[in-house]
């Protein structure tokens, strides 16, 4: 099987490549020629564990890794040492909806269900290829990548990352995860702009060919761990096919909080792999250029960058909705994508916009004061606590229902545990109470009112040291990829 650049199907890939290189050269993303089908019954998936379904589904996607390979990729990632519940993700029936719970990994967000197994795949992809360069991963993070990341490449071999975060775009739990990071093969770099500007960024250098000349001398070659890597993307879809064999209803919704469009887009995968999915509702907090794009068929990223309690999805530019657009618009996605990069907005042709694809989405989202009220209403009726992230997706999926009034079995993608964004969590039930307590005296709070105990990954930051303290313009990111490798 093989991947090709969704702006140019004439520059191809196997799997192992598009993993390594994780942008093609034209600055596309890698799509699959053809999406697989499951090759086993959904009866016979039901009857796997996690570990042994995300093989199923994993295999069929990379299949230029041995079973041997991708067998031990998937048991060094999914076992309980990384994760704290021993199914790895499990479902919880709350109002109307199921929550599938993503948390219970390292980091505490659902992040790490990808970047716990990216550096296997890598590191085994990079075998297969010859590649004898150390690899450094560069990444850009709204908040939680950069900590999964982290975790996850966090001294294996021949590796190295530098994350770049928004500093004053992060949750204060999010920063001090990832400032405290030990490993002498992890750097973290605070910009001063937005996730958009990171982003912007890294693409930069990944394409900056100068850089790469250089880089490559010096016996390092660049790969990206963001969600635009098949890496992160593939085994996001197994969670889906998980959820919906543990319920195995005849259709099935499914509610996730969006921001660069990655989670979402591994549903659409499992949908066309086979699970019957009736809508997939995509949820955005209030920077909803995805709700208007559903509704419009115009991406539109010029109006004014938003910060919202659900950080993780202040994004303006989805970058994964380009293999969505892709199937959509065939051949002209690049000329697409030209217009975003030059004006920040483009319209899809008018036959794309009737695509049936499309008529699987529907766009929602939930204003600030919406998610707050989810959190607090859940609360009240279940004794179950949200994140914000999750609690927008809550928020959009009542109001979905309200107006088109399917009763259809739903799971909302629960992204974060409501520890990583305990203030805002726990304002939400009780602004008066908890406004003027300490961050980190909050996490007691949170542990009585929820009766979950308080995770490892909070434990861990609350003692360990700052290690990490760069601070940079949003346009000098080069400059401090220089100075690490190349000084
Ligand atoms: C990253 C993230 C999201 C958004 O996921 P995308 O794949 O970028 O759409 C939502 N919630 C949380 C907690 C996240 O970390």
């Amino acid at each position: 099987m093989l991947y090709h650049s969704t702006r140019d199907k004439k520059l191809t890939a196997k799997a192992s490549e598009a993993i390594l290189r994780g942008i093609a050269p034209d600055g596309g993303l890698y799509v699959p020629e053809e999406i697989p089908k499951l090759d086993k019954s959904f009866t016979q998936l039901a009857k796997l564990d996690y570990p042994h379904l995300a093989y199923e589904v994993m295999k069929l996607f990379i299949d230029d890794f041995t079973p041997a390979e991708l067998k031990a990729a998937v048991n060094s990632a999914y076992n309980t040492k990384n994760f704290d519940h021993e199914d790895i993700t499990c479902l919880v029936e709350a109002g109307d909806a199921y929550y599938l719970e993503l948390f219970h990994g390292r980091t505490i967000a659902f992040k790490d269900m990808a970047l716990s197994i990216l550096p296997y795949l890598m590191k085994t992809s990079a075998k297969k290829n010859g590649v004898h360069d150390e690899i450094v991963i560069l990444t850009a993070t709204s908040g939680d990548t950069g900590k999964a990341a982290l975790a996850g490449f966090d001294s294996v071999e021949g590796t190295s990352i530098v994350v770049f975060y928004p500093k004053d775009g992060v949750s204060p739990v999010q920063e001090r995860q990832m400032v405290t990071q030990a490993g002498a093969n992890t750097h973290v770099i605070g910009i001063r702009g937005n996730f958009d500007d990171a982003q912007r960024e890294v693409k930069r250098a990944f394409t900056d060919a100068e850089l790469n000349k250089k880089m490559k001398q010096a016996g390092y070659v660049f790969s990206s761990a963001n969600s635009i890597n098949i890496g992160r993307l593939v085994p996001q879809i197994a969670y889906y096919v998980y959820a919906y064999t543990r319920l195995m209803p005849k259709e099935i919704n499914f509610v996730v909080p969006t921001g660069n469009f990655g989670n979402i887009l591994a549903a659409y995968y499992a949908y066309r792999m086979g699970v019957p999915i009736h809508k997939l509702i995509c949820a955005s907090n209030e920077n909803k250029v995805l709700y208007d794009f559903f509704e419009t068929g115009v991406y539109d990223r010029n109006r004014d960058f938003i910060l919202t309690s659900s950080p993780s999805m202040d994004i303006l530019i989805s970058s994964n909705l380009e293999r969505l657009v892709a199937e959509l618009a065939g051949d002209k996605t690049g000329k697409l994508m030209k217009e975003l990069a030059e004006t920040g907005r483009y319209e899809l042709p008018q036959n794309a916009k009737k695509a049936e694809a499309l008529q699987l989405f529907e766009g929602e989202f939930a204003t600030e004061p919406e998610m707050a009220a989810r959190i607090k209403s859940l609360y009240e009726e279940e004794g179950y606590i949200l994140d914000p992230h999750t609690a927008v997706a809550s928020a959009a999926y009542e109001k979905y229902r309200a107006r088109t009034g399917d009763e259809t079995m739903t799971v909302i993608a629960s992204t974060a545990s409501p520890y990583k964004f305990t203030r805002a969590v726990l304002t939400a039930i009780d602004a008066k109470k908890y406004a003027k307590m300490k961050d980190f005296d909050l996490f007691p709070e949170l542990e009585k009112l929820s009766g979950v105990k308080l995770p490892k990954a909070i434990k861990d930051i609350m003692t360990a040291p700052v290690k990490h303290n760069v601070v940079c313009d949003r346009d000098k990111l080069i400059e401090e990829i220089e100075k690490i490798y190349l000084k």
